[in-house]
């Protein structure tokens, strides 16, 4: 009955239910989104836990039934709410917080999807295949440690909550899976995710390539000159509104003191946020070839030897506010 394609394996283990509605912290008065209720084992221990709503949104009609069945004349109904649809294509109703065993191919979109809403909700608690979990909690030089961890890291704080064996589902899937959970940060960093993606990509197109490397590819210079090209001369007619996307150094201070304790474990690369600003012909336009001007930055921030799979968040922040100052741009 249990289709694979939709990724439904359903939770048989009351003990493990009761613990990830135990650990969401819920309060009388949240709005519960949950994705993926299945046949609403987790559903119902969300609408036992006393919450203001649940709003369960499942893609196959079959278990839109079986749930509303399941529901139908129980007192808790009227807290019940069930939206028959693909959660990665439909607007999502408000919430406060997010409790769900998911499908794992959604995973990552669905992650981006639920950081990108707004209002911005306080917490998520979500089931996630085991190696997709521990890329979300990854830290500098982890072996897992790749794009993934440091985009969901700038906009959230994660923390593994749970290891759960593969046999706690019906029927039960080929990988482990782990409980996380996923605190928006509050305010989120004055960051356009665009531009942090962009620098992001290059930095982890190799992970172990040293960023002097990565940097000297034609293809990645092409387009950093481009999108110089274009800022300038965008600049001289649009000077305001250029204004709101460069990061001051203000910008900066305030995303280091949020990202802290990401970059703990990663000690002595701290120091290299320390500027030299004695490399004088780096950021005049002079006769410095558009290269010479990109690896001039990275020498500046002490950036060409270091690996993207060593660079904590703050490495990032800084290296993406040198290259905003100087006019380059990765969106
Ligand atoms: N929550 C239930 C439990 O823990 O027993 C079932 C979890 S099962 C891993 C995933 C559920 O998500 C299935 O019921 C499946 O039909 C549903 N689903 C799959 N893709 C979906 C999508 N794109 N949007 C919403 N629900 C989806």
């Amino acid at each position: 009955p249990f289709e694979k394609s939709k990724g439904q394996h359903i939770l048989r283990n009351p003990a493990l239910v009761d613990s990830i509605v135990a650990k969401a912290g819920l309060k009388p008065t949240d709005t519960v989104l949950e994705i993926g209720p299945g046949t609403g084992n987790l559903t119902k221990r969300l609408l036992e836990a006393g919450v203001k709503a649940v709003v369960a949104v499942e893609l196959d009609p079959r278990m839109v039934l079986e749930l509303n069945r399941r529901f139908q004349g129980h007192p808790l109904s009227s807290r019940l709410k069930v939206i028959q649809g693909d959660v990665l294509k439909c607007d999502l109703p408000y919430f406060d917080i997010c409790v769900a065993n998911i499908p794992y191919q959604i995973s990552s979109p669905l992650t981006f999807k639920l950081l990108s809403h707004r209002p911005i909700f306080r917490c998520a608690v979500i089931m996630f295949q085991r190696e997709f979990a521990m890329r979300l909690v990854a830290q500098p030089g982890d072996s897992l440690y790749c794009r993934l961890s440091v985009n969901v890291q700038l906009l959230s704080r994660v923390s593994h909550l749970l290891k759960v064996g593969r046999n706690n589902f019906r029927p039960p899937p080929k990988v482990d899976s782990s409980v996380v959970r996923i605190e928006p940060r509050k305010p989120l960093p004055p960051v356009s995710f665009k531009e942090w993606d962009g620098l992001v990509r290059i930095c982890f197109n190799r992970k172990n390539k040293t960023l002097g490397a990565l940097f000297k590819q034609k293809r990645v210079l092409e387009l950093l000159e481009k999108n110089y090209k274009t800022m300038q001369s965008l600049q001289l007619t649009q000077d305001a509104e250029m204004g709101e996307e460069k990061m001051s150094a203000d910008d900066v201070a305030v995303l280091a003191n949020m990202v802290e304790d990401l970059s703990m474990e990663t000690g002595d690369e701290k120091e290299d946020d320390e500027m030299e600003m004695d490399d004088a012909d780096m950021a005049g336009d002079g006769a410095a070839s558009f290269k010479e001007k990109v690896m001039g930055i990275l020498q500046q921030g002490d950036f060409a030897e270091k690996r993207g799979s060593k660079l904590s968040q703050v490495d990032f922040l800084y290296l993406l506010s040198l290259f905003n100052k100087a006019g380059i741009h990765f969106s």
